[in-house]
């Protein structure tokens, strides 16, 4: 069998970061072994493509027995001695094989697993760094290092507490990512020393960031300033911020009311917008992911006409990584940014090809982890393969965050050696 040939493909259960399941495909061509982890989210877009769950009684439902058995039972006949680089090819079989819109039938969790796994093999048969093989199906040579942005506090679905803004990202100025992995873990320890001053819980929630009891929403951005001020960082100069508001979660249909409960307040999209807008010019935030709710694309075109063009919005559950939602967006003028995330659509060409699009029409491109990881890095050569602007990787601790901000460090060194 030629070593470019597809040899072997099994799927397990595994566990992520949040003690659930998940899908681990590992794909063998030749002597090549590549193996992807399925990351899974808790604030997830409701037209995100589908995670396949056993439900019953084990794991509470979240097992993925079924996801697995179709990798091994039904994927893997069709995919075996098909040539490993033919990403696209093989992709577009599994999205056949599937035939719904959402990969409800197979389950996106089974079908990116292969996806991912095919894709590193690829690039193991191909004696490429993966970052350059994924740069070669998105036919780009330009390789540089995006922009991380680090949660440091973190509320919504992602803490326990009463804060409703879900991240809080810290965006160091600095050139390098060595430079900014630094100012990002020096922020994060002083936020730990004020919070104990002020006898508030420095534990960890989801992705790493401190996840405190608040007076308000607003006191997450006066916490995160005085703990860079200790350390001599000024905002505007040394590092920006970034919110993920994940406004789909706070917003109540009924009366079209975004609900505030640490503010004690519930706001219209327009007053909403307003408040943004406020702590934006307060706290030098440079990025605001989904300030609107996914379903509302009138009020997020009327937040651009009200905002800079240098203020970023970002779209995640608007957009779920497929270019059907983005073509609408980009229509609208609703977003001028997009989260990636490769398991909202389910495979790496479609995910590539919603880059692609959102390149074309010049939207700032950020690749994404999902509060439930493993400690796959795949997403940060993802980022750099694709010529990124940012990341969105977590925050400097646990490890299945700091795989993939370990693994842009190594791919800096890598490419400052060439
Ligand atoms: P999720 O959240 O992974 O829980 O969906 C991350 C985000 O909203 O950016
Ligand atoms: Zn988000």
């Amino acid at each position: 069998m030629p070593k470019t040939v597809i040899k072997n493909i099994t799927a397990r259960q595994i566990l992520d970061s949040r003690g659930d399941p998940t899908v681990e495909v590992a794909v063998e061509a030749g002597s090549a072994r590549g193996v992807f982890g399925v990351p899974s989210g808790a604030s997830k877009g409701s037209h995100e493509a589908l995670e396949l769950r056993d439900g019953g009684d084990l794991y509470s439902g979240l097992g993925v027995g079924k996801a697995v058995e179709n990798v091994n039972q039904i994927i893997a006949k069709k995919l075996k001695g098909k040539d490993i680089f033919a990403q696209d090819k093989l992709d577009k079989i599994m999205i056949d094989l599937d035939g719904t819109k959402n990969k409800s039938k197979l389950g996106a969790n089974a079908i990116l697993g292969v996806s991912g796994a095919i894709c590193k093999a690829a690039a193991k048969v191909k004696k490429q760094p993966l970052y350059k093989y994924i740069g070669s199906l998105n036919k780009n040579k330009k390789f540089s290092l995006p922009k991380p942005m680090f949660v440091t506090i973190e509320g919504g679905l992602h803490g326990d507490t009463n804060l409703n803004v879900q991240e809080f990202m810290v965006v160091p100025t600095a050139g390098t990512i060595a430079e900014s992995v630094r100012v990002a873990s020096e922020i994060f320890n002083s936020l730990k020393k004020v919070l104990r001053a002020k006898k508030l819980d420095s534990d960890l929630g989801n992705e790493g960031a401190y996840s405190p009891e608040v007076e308000s929403n607003q006191q997450a951005l006066e916490l995160i300033t005085a703990a860079a001020g200790l350390k001599g960082y000024e905002k505007g100069k040394d590092y920006n911020l970034a919110l993920d508001v994940a406004a789909s979660d706070l917003y109540e249909e009924r009366d079209k009311q975004y609900v505030l409960s640490a503010d004690q307040t519930s706001l219209s999209a327009e007053r909403l917008v307003s408040l943004l807008k406020e702590w934006a010019d307060k706290y030098s935030i440079i990025a605001i992911e989904d300030p609107l709710d996914e379903e509302d694309w009138e009020g997020w075109s009327a937040m651009r006409k009200r905002l800079s063009d240098s203020l970023l919005v970002v779209g995640d559950d608007l957009f779920v990584t497929q270019a059907e939602r983005l073509k609408k967006g980009i229509k609208l003028n609703a977003a001028n940014a997009i989260i990636i995330k490769p398991n909202q659509v389910g495979t790496i060409t479609e995910s590539l090809a919603t880059v692609k699009l959102a390149q074309d029409h010049n939207l700032k491109i950020i690749p994404s982890h999902r509060s439930g990881e493993t400690n796959d890095d795949f997403i940060a050569d993802f980022a750099v393969g694709v010529g990124a602007d940012y990341v969105k990787f977590g925050s400097v601790a646990r490890g299945e965050r700091i795989a993939k901000y370990n693994r842009l460090l190594a791919i800096e060194e890598e490419l400052k050696q060439k």
